[in-house]
């Protein structure tokens, strides 16, 4: 894959450990050096060829001449008071995205972007309000992960990655799933699937393509809504695939032993909030294996909802415990520094002029 730069040189980033054997065998270097330099990328964080020191001096110089190894700059770290941090990653082509930095919960966490900004429109969202700028490269998405792992010290540690910073996985399908591919090999994070959650807001042919994949990630399944109606107005995507056909595939989804489909449900006060919803989202997912994430707004300027009051969103979740749903709430992590969920968005990006606001407001 050529670079968004589109630098003529292969980079050492964004290719596969088979693409990068092949590579190295086209250019007179044994194949075994991939392992080596995947190694050094992933498992050591190294970001420079040069400083690969058991290579020899003459392979640097040859991998120097002939590749490239990109990796997203951090030009932003902003910690919040319950020690989540915030990173605002630069790209080569200087686009900043943001990746998030979760400790304990229980696990260390990474909240990882696929794309600069989406595409989805979501109206409580304000990624979505920037608008899809591009898509990231595989290389890119699991550059985010090199970068925080190096920057947490992880890089030697058990850590979670969740696919729910900017963009749509599974409208950037081919370079995600590659990425996961890359992240998850015994030379480099060797990251395994378990510890991985893909979020979408549930493009259909995205997850049939999904149930079919070696590397199975666990789904989470961005819902929001009960009815067709409501979900349109708040998810867009919802008119091409509505809830029924959503509902379908999460029914067939390969899913191993005792393991569930999270659905999230955002609670906007007095939207999507009320007895009568919870209680369509029990039938709803009557016949799915299911657990509910209940994410409380996390509201922000511009967006035109209210986070709803404990004492509802108790109210809401008692009903689903009432009916074995197993629920949890999200305890919102960053909102301080604007890293909580919905929150990523990064400041003078490629923001919608206000009237295009003020059309999605009204659609
Ligand atoms: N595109 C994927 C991943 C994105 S974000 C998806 O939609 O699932 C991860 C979660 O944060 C989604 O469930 C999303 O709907 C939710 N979210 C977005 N804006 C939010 C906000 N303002 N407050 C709380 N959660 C929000």
């Amino acid at each position: 894959m050529t670079h968004p730069q589109g630098d003529r040189h292969p980079d050492l980033a964004e290719l596969e450990l088979h693409e990068l054997e092949t590579a190295l065998e086209a250019r007179g270097v044994e194949r075994f050096r991939a392992r080596q330099l995947y190694r050094w990328i992933y498992r050591r964080g190294v970001t420079d060829i040069t400083r690969m020191t058991d290579l020899g001096r003459t392979l640097r110089d040859t991998l120097t001449a002939e590749f490239v190894l990109s990796t997203p700059r951090i030009i932003g770290d902003d910690r919040s008071a319950d020690g989540t941090r915030k990173f605002v990653l630069e790209l080569v082509d200087r686009q900043p995205i943001e990746a998030v930095f979760i400790p304990d919960t229980p696990a260390m966490t990474f909240c990882i972007s696929t794309q600069v900004g989406c595409a989805m429109s979501c109206s409580f969202c304000l990624t979505g309000r920037m608008g899809l700028v591009r898509n990231l490269t595989a290389g890119e998405i699991a550059g985010q992960v090199r970068v925080l792992a190096a920057a947490t010290e992880l890089l030697d540690h058990p850590f979670n990655i969740v696919l729910m910073g900017m963009g749509e996985p599974l409208h950037n399908y081919d370079q995600t799933m590659k990425a996961l591919r890359m992240l998850h090999g015994e030379h480099g994070l060797a990251v395994s699937p378990r510890r991985v959650t893909l979020s979408t807001v549930g493009i259909v042919p995205g997850l049939e393509r999904l149930a079919r994949e070696p590397f199975m990630p666990n789904l989470a399944v961005s819902l929001h809504a009960t009815t067709d109606a409501q979900r349109s107005a708040l998810v867009p995507p919802n008119r091409k695939y509505p809830l029924a056909a959503i509902l379908e595939v999460c029914r067939r989804f390969p899913l191993k032993k005792r393991s569930r489909i999270t659905f999230e449900y955002v609670l906007l006060d007095g939207v999507n909030d009320t007895p009568e919803d919870a209680r369509r989202l029990v039938k709803l997912l009557a016949a799915v294996k299911a657990k509910v994430n209940l994410i409380p707004l996390n509201p922000a300027p511009g967006i035109p909802f209210e986070r709803p009051s404990d004492e509802r969103v108790e109210r809401f979740a008692q009903i689903l415990a009432d009916r074995h749903i197993t629920v949890s709430v999200r305890k919102s992590r960053g909102r301080d520094i604007r890293a909580a969920c919905g929150q990523l968005i990064v400041e003078g990006g490629a923001r919608k002029s206000a009237a295009q606001q003020m059309a999605l407001l009204m659609r």
